[in-house]
Protein backbone atom coordinates (compact mmCIF):
# COMPACT_ATOMS: atom_id res chain seq x y z
CA UNK A 1 0.00 0.00 0.00
CA UNK A 2 1.64 3.29 -0.77
CA UNK A 3 1.97 6.11 1.87
CA UNK A 4 -0.63 8.16 0.11
CA UNK A 5 -3.27 5.47 -0.21
CA UNK A 6 -2.24 4.45 3.67
CA UNK A 7 -2.95 7.93 5.16
CA UNK A 8 -6.40 7.98 2.83
CA UNK A 9 -7.18 4.75 4.57
CA UNK A 10 -6.46 5.70 8.02
CA UNK A 11 -8.13 8.59 7.20
CA UNK A 12 -11.63 7.02 6.47
CA UNK A 13 -10.52 4.68 9.73
CA UNK A 14 -9.88 7.35 12.12
CA UNK A 15 -13.59 8.48 12.48
CA UNK A 16 -14.11 4.54 13.48
CA UNK A 17 -11.23 3.80 15.68
CA UNK A 18 -11.79 3.37 19.61
CA UNK A 19 -11.65 6.60 21.71
CA UNK A 20 -7.55 7.36 22.89
CA UNK A 21 -6.44 5.70 20.27
CA UNK A 22 -7.17 7.24 16.92
CA UNK A 23 -4.22 7.49 14.78
CA UNK A 24 -5.29 11.54 13.30
CA UNK A 25 -2.65 13.52 13.06
CA UNK A 26 -2.65 16.95 15.42
CA UNK A 27 -3.73 19.12 12.03
CA UNK A 28 -6.72 16.71 10.98
CA UNK A 29 -7.59 16.98 14.79
CA UNK A 30 -8.03 21.07 14.57
CA UNK A 31 -10.09 21.06 11.91
CA UNK A 32 -13.74 21.49 12.00
CA UNK A 33 -15.65 18.16 13.06
CA UNK A 34 -17.11 17.38 9.25
CA UNK A 35 -20.20 15.51 8.52
CA UNK A 36 -19.11 11.99 7.38
CA UNK A 37 -19.13 11.31 3.64
CA UNK A 38 -21.79 9.61 2.02
CA UNK A 39 -20.75 6.26 0.76
CA UNK A 40 -22.85 3.27 -0.60
CA UNK A 41 -23.36 0.26 0.96
CA UNK A 42 -24.74 0.93 4.44
CA UNK A 43 -23.10 2.71 7.47
CA UNK A 44 -19.33 3.56 8.00
CA UNK A 45 -17.61 -0.07 9.93
CA UNK A 46 -16.01 0.60 13.39
CA UNK A 47 -12.76 -1.24 13.73
CA UNK A 48 -10.78 -1.46 16.97
CA UNK A 49 -7.14 -0.76 16.96
CA UNK A 50 -6.52 -3.86 18.34
CA UNK A 51 -8.23 -5.29 15.56
CA UNK A 52 -6.13 -3.84 12.94
CA UNK A 53 -3.73 -5.81 11.01
CA UNK A 54 -3.24 -4.67 7.42
CA UNK A 55 -1.27 -6.65 5.62
CA UNK A 56 0.70 -4.53 3.07
CA UNK A 57 0.54 -4.71 -0.95
CA UNK A 58 3.61 -3.91 -1.48
CA UNK A 59 5.20 -5.98 -4.55
CA UNK A 60 9.21 -5.58 -3.47
CA UNK A 61 11.81 -8.32 -3.39
CA UNK A 62 12.08 -10.11 -0.13
CA UNK A 63 15.48 -11.75 0.96
CA UNK A 64 15.72 -14.47 3.18
CA UNK A 65 19.05 -14.35 4.96
CA UNK A 66 19.28 -17.09 6.72
CA UNK A 67 22.91 -16.36 8.33
CA UNK A 68 24.88 -13.29 9.15
CA UNK A 69 27.78 -12.99 6.91
CA UNK A 70 30.38 -12.39 9.22
CA UNK A 71 30.54 -14.19 12.20
CA UNK A 72 28.40 -12.70 15.23
CA UNK A 73 28.97 -11.22 19.02
CA UNK A 74 26.17 -10.36 20.10
CA UNK A 75 26.71 -8.23 23.08
CA UNK A 76 23.04 -7.43 24.65
CA UNK A 77 21.45 -10.61 25.40
CA UNK A 78 19.77 -11.50 28.45
CA UNK A 79 19.99 -15.13 29.72
CA UNK A 80 20.06 -14.97 33.23
CA UNK A 81 18.51 -12.14 36.19
CA UNK A 82 18.56 -11.90 39.48
CA UNK A 83 16.04 -14.02 40.81
CA UNK A 84 14.77 -11.79 43.24
CA UNK A 85 13.43 -8.15 42.32
CA UNK A 86 11.86 -5.61 44.03
CA UNK A 87 10.34 -2.42 43.03
CA UNK A 88 12.51 -2.74 39.76
CA UNK A 89 15.66 -3.21 41.81
CA UNK A 90 17.27 -6.77 42.23
CA UNK A 91 18.18 -8.21 45.71
CA UNK A 92 21.02 -10.22 46.60
CA UNK A 93 22.83 -12.72 44.49
CA UNK A 94 20.43 -15.34 43.82
CA UNK A 95 20.19 -15.96 40.10
CA UNK A 96 17.86 -17.59 37.43
CA UNK A 97 18.99 -18.95 34.27
CA UNK A 98 16.55 -18.55 31.63
CA UNK A 99 17.88 -21.28 28.84
CA UNK A 100 20.56 -24.23 29.04
CA UNK A 101 23.78 -23.44 26.86
CA UNK A 102 22.85 -26.73 24.65
CA UNK A 103 19.62 -24.59 23.57
CA UNK A 104 21.35 -21.29 22.83
CA UNK A 105 24.05 -23.09 21.11
CA UNK A 106 22.00 -24.68 18.52
CA UNK A 107 20.62 -21.74 17.11
CA UNK A 108 24.20 -19.91 17.41
CA UNK A 109 25.14 -22.25 15.24
CA UNK A 110 22.64 -22.02 12.47
CA UNK A 111 22.97 -18.25 12.74
CA UNK A 112 26.70 -18.01 12.72
CA UNK A 113 26.43 -16.39 16.35
CA UNK A 114 30.08 -17.15 17.66
CA UNK A 115 29.30 -15.38 20.97
CA UNK A 116 26.71 -14.47 23.40
CA UNK A 117 27.26 -11.59 26.01
CA UNK A 118 24.82 -12.26 28.88
CA UNK A 119 24.77 -8.63 31.01
CA UNK A 120 22.48 -9.87 33.04
CA UNK A 121 25.04 -11.52 35.42
CA UNK A 122 24.08 -10.63 38.38
CA UNK A 123 26.28 -10.10 41.37
CA UNK A 124 28.30 -11.77 44.21
CA UNK A 125 27.28 -15.94 44.08
CA UNK A 126 24.68 -15.71 41.41
CA UNK A 127 27.25 -14.14 39.46
CA UNK A 128 29.81 -17.18 39.71
CA UNK A 129 26.97 -19.64 38.79
CA UNK A 130 26.29 -17.76 35.60
CA UNK A 131 30.07 -17.89 34.65
CA UNK A 132 30.69 -21.92 35.57
CA UNK A 133 27.02 -22.20 33.62
CA UNK A 134 28.02 -20.28 30.56
CA UNK A 135 31.13 -18.73 30.27
CA UNK A 136 33.57 -21.23 31.62
CA UNK A 137 32.46 -24.57 29.47
CA UNK A 138 31.90 -22.37 26.50
CA UNK A 139 35.10 -20.29 26.36
CA UNK A 140 34.37 -17.67 23.76
CA UNK A 141 31.14 -19.04 22.92
CA UNK A 142 29.15 -16.90 26.22
CA UNK A 143 30.55 -14.02 28.06
CA UNK A 144 29.43 -12.94 31.25
CA UNK A 145 28.92 -9.33 32.65
CA UNK A 146 28.56 -8.13 36.32
CA UNK A 147 26.01 -5.92 38.07
CA UNK A 148 26.11 -3.14 40.69
CA UNK A 149 24.84 -4.59 44.50
CA UNK A 150 22.58 -1.80 44.22
CA UNK A 151 20.64 -3.54 47.48
CA UNK A 152 23.52 -2.29 49.30
CA UNK A 153 23.63 1.18 47.58
CA UNK A 154 22.33 2.83 51.31
CA UNK A 155 24.88 1.13 53.48
CA UNK A 156 27.89 3.26 54.66
CA UNK A 157 31.22 2.40 52.78
CA UNK A 158 29.33 1.36 49.60
CA UNK A 159 31.15 3.40 47.19
CA UNK A 160 34.75 1.51 48.13
CA UNK A 161 32.75 -1.86 48.86
CA UNK A 162 31.07 -1.08 44.96
CA UNK A 163 34.53 -0.96 43.33
CA UNK A 164 36.53 -3.79 45.62
CA UNK A 165 33.23 -5.99 44.14
CA UNK A 166 33.94 -4.78 40.35
CA UNK A 167 37.46 -6.31 41.31
CA UNK A 168 36.33 -9.63 42.93
CA UNK A 169 33.76 -10.06 39.99
CA UNK A 170 36.82 -9.46 37.30
CA UNK A 171 38.40 -12.00 39.05
CA UNK A 172 35.47 -14.61 39.20
CA UNK A 173 35.26 -13.87 35.33
CA UNK A 174 33.25 -10.93 34.20
CA UNK A 175 34.40 -9.75 31.15
CA UNK A 176 32.56 -6.30 32.15
CA UNK A 177 29.48 -4.42 33.89
CA UNK A 178 26.18 -4.05 33.03
CA UNK A 179 24.00 -1.16 34.35
CA UNK A 180 20.17 -1.09 33.70
CA UNK A 181 17.94 1.98 33.92
CA UNK A 182 17.39 0.81 37.03
CA UNK A 183 20.02 3.23 37.85
CA UNK A 184 17.77 6.62 37.36
CA UNK A 185 14.75 5.03 37.23
CA UNK A 186 13.91 2.71 40.08
CA UNK A 187 17.11 2.98 42.86
CA UNK A 188 15.85 5.18 45.41
CA UNK A 189 17.80 6.66 48.31
CA UNK A 190 16.10 3.80 50.65
CA UNK A 191 16.42 1.09 47.88
CA UNK A 192 12.69 0.96 46.76
CA UNK A 193 10.99 3.89 48.62
CA UNK A 194 12.36 7.66 49.40
CA UNK A 195 13.97 9.98 46.14
CA UNK A 196 15.15 8.69 43.23
CA UNK A 197 18.81 7.73 43.03
CA UNK A 198 20.35 10.21 40.15
CA UNK A 199 22.60 8.36 37.39
CA UNK A 200 25.46 10.73 38.04
CA UNK A 201 25.54 10.34 41.85
CA UNK A 202 29.22 10.50 43.58
CA UNK A 203 28.80 7.35 44.95
CA UNK A 204 29.14 5.23 42.26
CA UNK A 205 32.23 7.23 41.44
CA UNK A 206 34.72 4.52 42.33
CA UNK A 207 32.92 2.39 40.49
CA UNK A 208 33.27 3.40 36.96
CA UNK A 209 36.53 4.28 37.25
CA UNK A 210 37.79 0.98 38.43
CA UNK A 211 35.90 -0.65 35.34
CA UNK A 212 38.51 2.09 33.18
CA UNK A 213 41.49 0.49 35.28
CA UNK A 214 40.64 -3.07 34.88
CA UNK A 215 40.17 -2.26 30.84
CA UNK A 216 36.35 -3.95 31.09
CA UNK A 217 33.87 -1.80 29.68
CA UNK A 218 30.07 -0.69 30.89
CA UNK A 219 27.29 -1.59 29.45
CA UNK A 220 24.69 1.13 30.58
CA UNK A 221 20.88 1.40 29.76
CA UNK A 222 19.87 4.94 30.58
CA UNK A 223 15.86 6.33 30.25
CA UNK A 224 14.02 4.53 27.61
CA UNK A 225 12.30 5.57 24.51
CA UNK A 226 10.85 9.11 24.51
CA UNK A 227 7.52 8.11 24.04
CA UNK A 228 7.73 6.24 26.98
CA UNK A 229 7.97 10.04 28.94
CA UNK A 230 5.11 11.36 27.18
CA UNK A 231 1.23 10.16 28.03
CA UNK A 232 -0.45 7.27 26.58
CA UNK A 233 -3.00 8.76 25.03
CA UNK A 234 -3.73 8.66 20.85
CA UNK A 235 -0.88 11.22 20.03
CA UNK A 236 1.62 8.69 21.58
CA UNK A 237 3.47 7.03 18.60
CA UNK A 238 3.68 3.93 20.71
CA UNK A 239 0.27 4.09 22.03
CA UNK A 240 -0.09 0.20 21.68
CA UNK A 241 2.96 -0.75 23.45
CA UNK A 242 2.39 1.19 26.47
CA UNK A 243 -1.41 0.16 26.69
CA UNK A 244 -0.01 -3.33 26.76
CA UNK A 245 2.70 -2.77 29.43
CA UNK A 246 1.39 0.11 31.22
CA UNK A 247 4.49 -0.28 33.72
CA UNK A 248 7.22 0.84 31.11
CA UNK A 249 5.38 4.28 31.21
CA UNK A 250 7.86 6.67 33.34
CA UNK A 251 5.18 9.62 32.57
CA UNK A 252 4.84 12.12 35.41
CA UNK A 253 5.10 11.22 39.08
CA UNK A 254 8.64 11.50 40.31
CA UNK A 255 10.50 10.71 37.54
CA UNK A 256 12.85 13.02 35.67
CA UNK A 257 12.93 14.04 32.16
CA UNK A 258 14.51 11.76 29.28
CA UNK A 259 16.90 14.89 28.69
CA UNK A 260 17.75 14.80 32.40
CA UNK A 261 18.28 11.18 32.20
CA UNK A 262 20.74 11.59 29.58
CA UNK A 263 22.36 14.73 30.85
CA UNK A 264 23.39 12.66 33.90
CA UNK A 265 24.44 10.02 31.83
CA UNK A 266 26.88 12.44 30.05
CA UNK A 267 28.36 13.89 33.20
CA UNK A 268 29.21 10.28 33.93
CA UNK A 269 30.92 9.61 30.50
CA UNK A 270 33.06 13.33 31.31
CA UNK A 271 34.37 12.18 34.34
CA UNK A 272 35.31 9.02 33.88
CA UNK A 273 37.38 9.42 30.66
CA UNK A 274 39.61 6.16 30.68
CA UNK A 275 36.15 4.30 31.12
CA UNK A 276 34.69 2.55 27.80
CA UNK A 277 31.24 3.04 27.74
CA UNK A 278 28.54 1.19 25.60
CA UNK A 279 25.60 3.22 25.37
CA UNK A 280 23.28 0.34 24.53
CA UNK A 281 19.95 0.62 22.33
CA UNK A 282 21.93 3.32 19.79
CA UNK A 283 22.84 5.48 23.10
CA UNK A 284 18.76 5.33 23.83
CA UNK A 285 17.87 7.82 21.55
CA UNK A 286 17.37 6.61 18.17
CA UNK A 287 14.92 8.31 17.36
CA UNK A 288 17.77 11.39 16.82
CA UNK A 289 20.86 10.41 14.95
CA UNK A 290 21.91 13.60 14.73
CA UNK A 291 22.37 13.72 19.01
CA UNK A 292 23.50 10.22 18.92
CA UNK A 293 26.31 11.80 16.49
CA UNK A 294 26.89 14.66 18.88
CA UNK A 295 27.68 12.11 21.76
CA UNK A 296 29.98 10.26 20.10
CA UNK A 297 31.63 13.43 18.60
CA UNK A 298 32.68 14.69 22.25
CA UNK A 299 32.85 11.26 23.90
CA UNK A 300 35.56 9.46 22.35
CA UNK A 301 35.15 6.55 25.32
CA UNK A 302 31.63 5.44 23.99
CA UNK A 303 30.15 3.02 21.58
CA UNK A 304 26.42 2.26 20.91
CA UNK A 305 24.88 -0.55 20.17
CA UNK A 306 21.70 -1.22 18.15
CA UNK A 307 19.55 -3.65 20.68
CA UNK A 308 16.19 -3.36 20.41
CA UNK A 309 15.96 0.30 18.17
CA UNK A 310 15.71 -1.70 14.63
CA UNK A 311 12.68 -0.14 14.39
CA UNK A 312 13.75 3.41 14.90
CA UNK A 313 17.41 2.98 12.26
CA UNK A 314 15.16 0.99 9.51
CA UNK A 315 12.59 3.44 9.56
CA UNK A 316 15.03 6.31 8.68
CA UNK A 317 17.59 4.12 6.24
CA UNK A 318 19.45 7.01 4.72
CA UNK A 319 20.13 8.57 8.34
CA UNK A 320 21.41 5.18 9.56
CA UNK A 321 23.48 4.66 6.24
CA UNK A 322 25.23 7.73 7.18
CA UNK A 323 25.49 6.77 10.93
CA UNK A 324 26.98 3.22 10.42
CA UNK A 325 29.39 4.63 7.54
CA UNK A 326 30.64 7.55 10.17
CA UNK A 327 30.80 5.47 12.86
CA UNK A 328 31.35 2.27 11.76
CA UNK A 329 34.28 1.46 14.32
CA UNK A 330 32.09 2.13 17.25
CA UNK A 331 28.91 0.62 16.61
CA UNK A 332 28.24 -2.82 17.72
CA UNK A 333 25.40 -5.89 17.50
CA UNK A 334 22.95 -6.29 19.74
CA UNK A 335 19.38 -7.90 20.03
CA UNK A 336 18.41 -7.73 24.03
CA UNK A 337 17.57 -10.84 22.82
CA UNK A 338 15.36 -12.96 26.01
CA UNK A 339 14.69 -16.41 25.50
CA UNK A 340 11.06 -17.53 26.30
CA UNK A 341 9.15 -17.79 28.20
CA UNK A 342 10.61 -14.66 29.70
CA UNK A 343 10.57 -12.83 26.09
CA UNK A 344 6.89 -13.12 25.94
CA UNK A 345 5.01 -10.33 25.42
CA UNK A 346 8.26 -8.21 23.87
CA UNK A 347 8.38 -10.33 20.23
CA UNK A 348 11.19 -7.71 19.17
CA UNK A 349 13.33 -9.40 21.93
CA UNK A 350 12.67 -13.85 21.69
CA UNK A 351 15.70 -15.29 21.29
CA UNK A 352 15.25 -17.75 17.87
CA UNK A 353 15.98 -17.89 14.35
CA UNK A 354 13.50 -15.51 13.60
CA UNK A 355 15.22 -12.54 15.44
CA UNK A 356 18.49 -12.76 14.09
CA UNK A 357 17.12 -13.55 10.57
CA UNK A 358 14.84 -9.76 10.58
CA UNK A 359 18.54 -7.74 11.91
CA UNK A 360 20.32 -9.57 8.82
CA UNK A 361 18.05 -8.41 6.71
CA UNK A 362 18.12 -4.70 7.91
CA UNK A 363 21.61 -4.67 8.30
CA UNK A 364 22.49 -6.61 5.05
CA UNK A 365 20.19 -6.52 2.66
CA UNK A 366 18.27 -3.01 0.44
CA UNK A 367 14.98 -5.08 1.33
CA UNK A 368 11.83 -2.35 1.83
CA UNK A 369 9.01 -1.76 3.96
CA UNK A 370 9.14 -5.62 6.23
CA UNK A 371 8.35 -5.80 9.51
CA UNK A 372 10.91 -5.49 12.89
CA UNK A 373 10.00 -8.13 14.45
CA UNK A 374 8.22 -11.88 14.14
CA UNK A 375 4.81 -10.43 15.48
CA UNK A 376 1.53 -9.80 13.64
CA UNK A 377 1.41 -6.48 14.53
CA UNK A 378 4.60 -4.17 14.82
CA UNK A 379 5.14 -3.88 18.81
CA UNK A 380 7.21 -0.66 18.86
CA UNK A 381 4.94 1.07 17.01
CA UNK A 382 2.72 1.12 13.46
CA UNK A 383 5.29 0.90 11.04
CA UNK A 384 8.02 -0.98 8.55
CA UNK A 385 11.72 -0.54 8.26
CA UNK A 386 14.23 -0.65 5.37
CA UNK A 387 17.75 -2.56 5.19
CA UNK A 388 20.25 0.03 4.96
CA UNK A 389 22.91 -2.79 2.81
CA UNK A 390 26.21 -2.15 4.36
CA UNK A 391 29.02 -3.30 2.65
CA UNK A 392 31.43 -5.74 3.74
CA UNK A 393 33.97 -3.84 5.53
CA UNK A 394 31.12 -1.91 8.11
CA UNK A 395 29.07 -5.36 8.39
CA UNK A 396 32.39 -6.91 9.57
CA UNK A 397 32.99 -4.04 12.31
CA UNK A 398 29.59 -3.88 13.52
CA UNK A 399 29.15 -7.67 13.65
CA UNK A 400 32.15 -8.79 15.49
CA UNK A 401 35.58 -6.78 15.27
CA UNK A 402 34.34 -3.67 17.20
CA UNK A 403 33.13 -6.20 20.01
CA UNK A 404 36.21 -8.06 19.71
CA UNK A 405 38.27 -5.27 20.59
CA UNK A 406 36.28 -3.76 23.14
CA UNK A 407 35.16 -6.46 25.15
CA UNK A 408 38.59 -9.05 24.58
CA UNK A 409 36.40 -11.80 22.62
CA UNK A 410 39.34 -13.70 20.26
CA UNK A 411 37.63 -14.52 17.22
ZN1 LIG B 1 18.57 -5.31 27.67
Amino acid sequence: MSILSRRRWFGLLGAGLMAGSGMASRAEEARPQAAPPKRSGGPEKRLDLSDYEPKSMLVVPETHVERARFPVIDVHTHISFAAVQRNGVAIGEKIKFLAEPSDLLAVMDRKNIHTMVDLTGGVGEGLVAAVQKFQEPHPGRFVVFTEPWYSRSNQPGYPQFQADAIEKAHRAGAKGLKVLKTLGLYLRQNITSGPLVKVDDRRFDPMWEVCGSLGIPVAMHTGDPDAFFLPTNRFNERFEELNHHPDWSFYDRDFPSKRELLEARQRVFARHPRTQFMALHVGNHAIDLASVSQMLDRYPNVHVEIAARINELGRQPRNARKFFDRYQDRIMFGTDAIPLPMGAGMPQQIFGDKLYEIYYRFLETEDEYFDYAPAPKPPQGRWEIYGIGLPDSILHKVYNQNAARLIGVRI
